[in-house]
């Protein structure tokens, strides 16, 4: 059987604070709240990650991102940006293998969210950028 926790959740097996939810999505709050409004939005379609949505899933369920970013934003005078992240795999920080995007809003530099993003620009010469960029691209689907 299903041993999802957020198809538990989804399906009201497990309680969440919602915030919305229609055929195809459930939003609600994320119970860590790293930041006030930490939010996540998960598909009803049980996908382990973003690998496996079909064109029609992420036709669904993508275009609801900005309409929760904006909710969220208007939310609360004190939200001054907002980090979107989606976790695919564990090496990624994913640990529910039900896809999810977290909205975190942020209040300041100093709040309970960080990300770090290292410059090794330094290392790579311009064919060899060239060459990892041809390669996704020849890996596009279509
Ligand atoms: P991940 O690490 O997979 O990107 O994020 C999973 C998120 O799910 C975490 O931020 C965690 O706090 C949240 N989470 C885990 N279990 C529950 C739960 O039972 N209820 C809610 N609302 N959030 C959960
Ligand atoms: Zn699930």
């Amino acid at each position: 059987m299903n041993d999802c926790i957020f198809c538990k959740i989804i399906d009201g097996t497990i309680p969440s604070v919602s915030v919305y939810e229609d055929d195809d999505i459930k939003v609600f709050l994320d119970i860590s709240q790293t930041t006030p409004g930490h939010t996540l939005l998960v598909p009803k379609k049980h996908v382990a990650n973003i690998f496996e949505y079909d064109d029609s899933l992420a036709q669904t369920i993508l275009p609801k991102i900005p309409v929760i970013a904006r909710a969220i934003k208007k939310s609360n005078p004190k939200i001054l940006g907002l980090n979107i992240v989606n976790n695919n795999g564990a090496i990624a920080y994913q640990s529910v293998f039900h896809s999810h995007f977290h909205f975190i809003p942020r209040f300041a530099d100093t709040d309970s969210f960080a990300m770090t993003f290292k410059d090794n620009s330094e290392k790579y010469s311009s064919d060899e950028l060239q060459e990892i960029a041809d390669r996704i691209h020849e890996n596009m689907e279509e």
